[in-house]
């Protein structure tokens, strides 16, 4: 059933963040507020929710809609903590913020398309710690959260300690978002 549920999402999403999550619906009863989002060309992110049958699975996807409106949908927040709302939306956000959405999509698990996951989970980071009240408490809360996820739905250990480590490294290392994003954008006109 995990694998039918994972095959769906990757039909439905074409940018989805990679973890799916369980919990307890009853813990968390609502969504927070959607982050400030702008994307690559100035253009504002509209969220939106969109949930699903599978009302326990927590979800982001970021793309066009049809209008050409910038969007994030966000699945099955109501069953989620309020710091892994957050990270789904920034990652989304970063999505957008970057040019990915608008970019070719490489292929699944390519080098290219981890990097383009790094990215966004770097940008999500960053704008936690820079961002949040208690970074430390929000990173407390996350971080078991993201691993118990990734746990859920399969991936090896060793995925989950390199996408933790690299938030770690960004966290640590890292100048603002806004930096990073200009850094990344000024690199791929290069390409
Ligand atoms: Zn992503």
């Amino acid at each position: 059933m995990l694998n039918q549920m994972k095959d769906k999402m990757r039909a439905i999403c074409t940018w989805c963040v990679v973890t799916l999550l369980l919990w307890p619906l009853h813990v968390f009863a609502s969504e927070r507020p959607a982050p400030e989002c702008t994307n690559h060309v100035g253009e504002t992110v509209v969220f939106a929710t969109r949930d699903t049958v599978r009302a326990s699975v927590a979800a982001g996807m970021a793309n066009r809609a049809p209008d050409g409106t910038p969007m994030v949908f966000r699945m099955n927040y109501q069953s989620a903590p309020p710091a892994f709302q957050r990270f789904i939306d920034l990652h989304e956000c970063a999505h957008h913020q970057t040019g990915d959405v608008d970019r070719p999509h490489p292929p699944r698990n390519s080098p290219a398309h981890l990097m383009n996951e790094s990215i966004a989970d770097c940008v999500a980071i960053l704008r936690i710690r820079d961002e949040s009240q208690d970074p430390e408490a929000v990173l407390a809360e996350l971080i078991p959260a993201l691993r118990s996820a990734m746990a859920d739905v399969g991936f090896p250990e060793i995925s989950t300690d390199s996408r933790v480590a690299n938030l770690e490294h960004c966290y640590a290392n890292y100048g603002s978002a806004s930096d990073y994003i200009a850094g990344v954008l000024a690199s791929r006109r290069t390409d």
